[in-house]
């Protein structure tokens, strides 16, 4: 699907650039070790799109349904976040970074299948919700289920946005806002660095 988001002018373009950019100053912690705790057991609904993907059930007690894994991510150390990940995916997923415009593996990605969260493999955005947005980010119209959630990042002080994060593992995705196309009228606007795309024909 392809929408186009009025973005002919260099003035638009760059406030499109601007609303993506990074602005390191959210070292901010949002939330508790308690609801870290918890986060990491909630449950991420697989959706019809990736049923294969499904594992068995957690023990945990606050578990209920499939989940991505039973991997407990909020315990992963930095250490070990830099051992699994590349230098770039490090820096965009655990350092809430931002990749450069129109450098990344998918802004301009076209090809069917399932966007994955490069930390804990759990199914974010599908293709066919992907649309050019002409930011040279990959953009979605919406999410897999509630697999992505959101926060409030106050980074830039006079810009309120809404930070997009995995919601199985807590990394920082990009960012959402409400000039998207229909149905939902959202964009996701997502780095490249913190997906990984499994083509259908790979599905298993
Ligand atoms: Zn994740």
């Amino acid at each position: 699907m392809t929408v186009k988001i009025p973005t002919t002018t260099i003035g638009a373009t760059l406030i499109r650039s601007f609303k993506c950019s990074f602005f390191p100053s959210d070292s901010r912690t949002t939330r508790n070790s308690s609801s870290k705790r918890r986060k990491s057991f909630r449950t991420v609904r697989m959706g019809s799109f990736s049923s294969n993907l499904s594992k068995p059930e957690s023990s945990s007690a606050e578990s209920v349904g499939d989940t991505t894994d039973n991997t407990d991510y909020s315990s992963f150390t930095n250490a070990e976040w830099k051992k699994k990940l590349t230098k770039e995916q490090f820096y965009i997923t655990r350092q809430k970074g931002t990749e450069r415009a129109f450098t990344g593996e998918h802004w301009n990605t076209k090809t069917p299948g399932i966007y994955h969260c490069v930390c804990c493999d759990s199914s974010l955005f599908h293709s066919s919700t992907k649309f050019d947005s002409g930011t040279g980010w990959p953009s979605y119209y919406k999410p897999i289920d509630d697999n992505v959630r959101t926060k409030l990042d106050m980074s830039i002080i006079f810009m309120p946005r809404k930070e997009v994060v995995c919601a199985a593992c807590d990394a920082h995705l990009g960012h959402v806002f409400d000039d998207g196309p229909q149905p939902t009228g959202k964009r996701f606007c997502i780095n490249s660095g913190s997906l990984e795309l499994k083509p259908h024909q790979q599905q298993q």
